[in-house]
């Protein structure tokens, strides 16, 4: 599943929700699923990762391989990272 950062506030905890023609997909990671590899910090996975790499082109700095998934390896430091 696709990366986010943890809920934080009224806004956030709503998600972001996608709408494909039918029905419509929530695309915010599940806390309750965090996969256990990420660092501590805002950025997780969870353990809905499909492993298809995108995450890890994109941001090689933050994002990294753990098993059949990838994790946050090292959380974003500053704003422009995020
Ligand atoms: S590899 Fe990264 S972008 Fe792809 S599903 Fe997993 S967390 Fe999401």
């Amino acid at each position: 599943m696709v990366s986010h950062r943890s809920p934080t506030g009224p806004e956030s905890q709503r998600g972001r929700k996608f709408s494909y023609g039918i029905g419509t997909v929530a695309a915010v990671a599940r806390p309750e699923l965090r996969h256990p590899g990420n660092v501590d910090g805002a950025w997780y996975v969870d353990e809905r990762c499909i492993d298809c790499g995108t995450c890890r082109d994109l941001a090689p700095c933050t994002f990294a391989v753990a098993g059949p998934q990838s994790v946050v390896a090292s959380q974003p430091t500053d704003p422009e990272a995020e």
